[in-house]
């Protein structure tokens, strides 16, 4: 097991607040967290960039950064502690403008995982409450940032295998990121072709392999990336609504897919349906897809321009 010394932090200089959210372990809160002071470096929040209140001073950092402060019921069962932290253990290994960062860990009861906070919080409630406002070419914007933290993981030969709308968080309104590497696995990692997850497995989202067989791969994140993009332009529409998760595969197996969704421009649409093909092998690979999305966003940006 990778080691998340480095990223012990002291509990004194956090201090949560509100809770914001309920995950598989126990709540999460949002919270503030006291950079420690080591002379100045990089802003841990991982921006790169100053924060808006710090802009008079472009080379100080702020003191306080905004967190969220992920907690574990079970802090006293130690195999369930472990697999809290296996997410922390995954995302320390990122480093990308749309994968929510590891701040760092509190490691000893109660444990607490402290992330980068997305302070617009989950993307599919954010969709539905700004639909109104919300341009074509921001929706585009979404997928083709998605589609560069996918690229990046697929660089890493990293799987995902839950990638699905109620698993990215907007940061802004013009920058979401991708959250939750709670099923995510490396590809070496022999388990995940046959996994046994306990929780309930996202049938709706799943390539046909991975319904069948269990079968995870980077195609299979592909295939879930299709469903994503869907659910976005869907304006956080879940797919295969009313449903039942058995009668998903039978439509697949016969040809079936989910509908091209209002004002999709056809260059997305024929992306999508070959995220969507039945043979992997078929399927681009995240690196095409961010090609792709990146000329169809300028494409689009060109037409509304006009
Ligand atoms: P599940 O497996 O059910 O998705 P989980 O254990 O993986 O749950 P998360 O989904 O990561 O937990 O967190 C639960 C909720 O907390 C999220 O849906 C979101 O509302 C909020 N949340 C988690 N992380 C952040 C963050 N970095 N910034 C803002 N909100 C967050």
């Amino acid at each position: 097991t990778p080691t998340v010394r480095n990223y012990e932090l002291d509990r004194s200089l956090i201090t949560p607040s509100a809770k914001i959210g309920v995950g598989q372990f126990g709540d999460v809160y949002v919270g503030t967290y006291t950079l420690p002071k080591l002379g100045k470096g990089k802003n841990l929040a991982g921006n790169g960039k100053n924060s808006n209140s710090d802009q008079r001073n472009a080379d100080s950092r702020p003191d306080v950064i905004q967190v969220a402060i992920k907690t574990c019921k079970a802090n006293d069962d130690p195999e369930k502690t472990e697999n809290f932290l296996a997410e922390a253990y995954i995302m320390q290994k990122f480093d990308h403008p749309h994968i929510i960062r590891l701040i760092g860990i509190c490691s000893v009861m109660p444990i607490w995982i402290v992330m980068e906070l997305a302070k617009l919080g989950e993307l599919r409630a954010y969709l539905k409450t700004n639909s109104e406002r919300l341009s074509h070419g921001t929706l585009l914007k979404y997928c083709y940032q998605l589609s560069t933290a996918l690229s990046y993981l697929e660089s890493k030969k990293f799987v995902h295998r839950d990638i699905a709308a109620r698993n990215v968080l907007v940061s802004s309104p013009t920058c979401v990121k991708l959250a939750d590497f709670g099923l995510s696995r490396w590809v070496s990692d022999q388990s995940y072709y046959h996994s046994t997850p306990t929780v309930a497995l996202p049938i709706k989202w799943m390539s046909p392999e991975s319904i069948n067989f269990r079968r995870f791969t980077t195609a299979s994140d592909v295939w879930m990336f299709g469903v994503c993009i869907w659910e976005i332009l869907m304006l956080g529409v879940k797919p295969f609504q009313g449903v039942k998760n058995s009668d998903v595969i039978l439509k697949l197996e016969n040809g079936e897919r989910l509908p091209l969704p209002p004002n999709c421009p056809p260059r997305l649409y024929s992306l999508m349906s070959q995220c969507w093909a039945y043979e992997p092998l078929k399927r681009p690979n995240f690196k095409r897809i961010k090609e792709t999305l990146h000329e169809i966003l300028i494409e689009d940006s060109i037409n509304s321009s006009e």
